[in-house]
């Protein structure tokens, strides 16, 4: 398994898809679990920049964890984001369910983002959306790049503040060691 970390708009969407055509491996992203499974109190929640509760995180990425049956890699896009999801993930790999090869931090400050999201045109796009997303970001997923140093996870940064070929390469060179 591999998981990107980082901002919104940092490249996670757009760095997983190419990987997992690339290499022939599987996409999970919980971003579009959510905008597929979430309706009503749930949605307008997601839609204001607010993160979902753990507890439901988990139970929809264990519903889809269950329906891939091959041997092939697994990026994680968008999960954990927070300290408890990370304890959940790496309680899992402990059981032997998941191996854990690489956690890609994708690194780039909240202006460069900012300027790239106000092109992506979702609705949680919208400039007060995007300052909220930030503030959950800087509250409770920031915390768990830290908790995975100290954990021993096999955490690496990458500049992704560069162009979008730059970082592909970049985490081809990482996944090839
Ligand atoms: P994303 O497409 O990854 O930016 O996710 C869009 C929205 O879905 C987030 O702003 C959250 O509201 C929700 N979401 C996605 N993944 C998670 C997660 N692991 N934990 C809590 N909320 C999540």
């Amino acid at each position: 398994m591999i998981v990107l970390m980082g901002l919104p708009g940092s490249g996670k969407g757009t760095q997983g898809k190419m990987l997992a055509d690339e290499l022939d491996m599987h996409l999970v992203s919980t971003g579009h679990l959510v905008r597929l499974y979430v309706t009503g109190e749930r949605r307008q929640r997601m839609l204001a920049g607010e993160l979902l509760d753990d507890q439901e995180m988990i139970d929809m990425l264990e519903k889809l964890l269950a329906t891939i049956d091959d041997n092939k890699e697994i990026i994680l896009d968008g999960f954990p984001r927070t300290v408890m999801q990370a304890e959940w993930l790496m309680e899992q790999v402990k059981k032997g369910r998941f191996q854990l090869s690489h956690v890609i931090h994708l690194k780039a400050s909240e202006d460069v983002v900012r300027e790239r999201l106000g092109l992506r045109g979702r609705l949680d796009d919208k400039q007060e959306v995007i300052e909220e997303r930030f503030r959950e970001y800087q509250r409770l997923t920031a915390p768990v790049v830290d908790w995975f140093k100290t954990h021993g996870a096999p955490l690496v940064e990458v500049d992704a503040e560069r162009t979008t070929t730059e970082i592909n390469d970049d985490l081809h060179r990482l996944l090839k060691i």
